[in-house]
């Protein structure tokens, strides 16, 4: 589970370890993967882990195959935002977003492949779900960067559908709209490091459902997409929105 030790990332240990699971919450703040894993209800364990690093996720996948042996679940949710006006946003915003979100999901599919692709002896299925977003289908401005990765990712999800559906392997992807009081989505002062407040205001007032959504409305989703009752559906992006299918904002 990478970024496991905040907002939708959390709430997702959480269900996941409700629901039986052995958890690894892998996030580059160590001290917040280590209090989420603490918390967890089934004891868990927690990883500094830069999924933008392939280094670092080589280390991690080769450690869990020697204590564990394998992996039923991976949950590729770490995430930033850079958001800036496309003529004033730096390499260094563009590349980030990429490195973080496509390629760190990239990153952890290949490194866990070997784990993953080990067909069980009961034959169950296992899941790798990818946390998008409705930025990475409908676009959103000022985001440039991040709708661009999220629809990388989104691409990844659908090629590794078919990929290794023949090992009996589901994958597939969440695309929140508006989830609030995560670290996205609690306003920074300079308007650019994160969402600005206006954008967020103007977002929720439109969602047809009337509230913005918490991370409990995803980590649900993600249980779903972890379970055998979802061993039909593979290669699809699960939109998770209050029906707020278009930002017009
Ligand atoms: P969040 O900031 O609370 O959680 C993101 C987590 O990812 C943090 O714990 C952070 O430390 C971790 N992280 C960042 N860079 C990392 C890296 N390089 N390696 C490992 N961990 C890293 O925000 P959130 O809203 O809970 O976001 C979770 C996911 O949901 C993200 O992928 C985000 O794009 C996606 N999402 C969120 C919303 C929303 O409205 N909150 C909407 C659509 C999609």
């Amino acid at each position: 589970m990478t970024g496991g030790g905040s907002g939708i990332g959390r709430a997702i240990c959480r269900r996941l370890a409700l629901e039986g699971a052995i958890v690894i919450v892998a996030d580059l703040d160590a001290d917040a993967a280590d209090s989420v894993a603490s918390g967890l209800a089934k004891p868990g364990l927690a990883v500094r882990l830069d999924v933008s690093s392939a280094e670092q996720v080589t280390a991690f996948a080769a450690r869990i195959a020697d204590h564990h042996g394998a992996l039923d679940i991976l949950v590729n949710n770490a995430g930033i935002v850079r958001d800036a006006p496309l003529h004033k946003m730096t390499d260094g915003d563009w590349v980030l977003a990429h490195n973080v979100i496509s390629t760190g999901a990239f990153l952890m599919c290949r490194a866990f492949a070997p784990l993953l692709r080990l067909v069980p002896e009961d034959g169950h299925h296992r899941k790798v779900i990818n946390m998008a977003s409705v930025s990475g289908i409908y676009g959103r401005e000022l985001s440039a960067n991040y709708s661009a990765a999220k629809a990388g990712l989104i691409g990844l999800t659908k090629a590794l559908a078919r990929e290794w559906a023949p090992r009996q392997i589901n994958v597939n992807a969440i695309a929140p709209g508006f989830i609030g009081g995560t670290g996205l989505t609690t306003p920074v002062d300079d308007g650019r490091t994160a969402m600005r407040e206006d954008f967020l205001d103007r977002v929720v007032a439109q969602i047809p459902l009337g509230r913005g959504g918490v991370p409990e409305d995803i980590s649900g989703v993600a249980a779903f997409l972890a379970s055998t009752d979802s061993d039909y559906i593979t290669g699809q992006v699960i939109e998770a929105h209050g029906g707020l299918e278009i930002l017009r904002v």
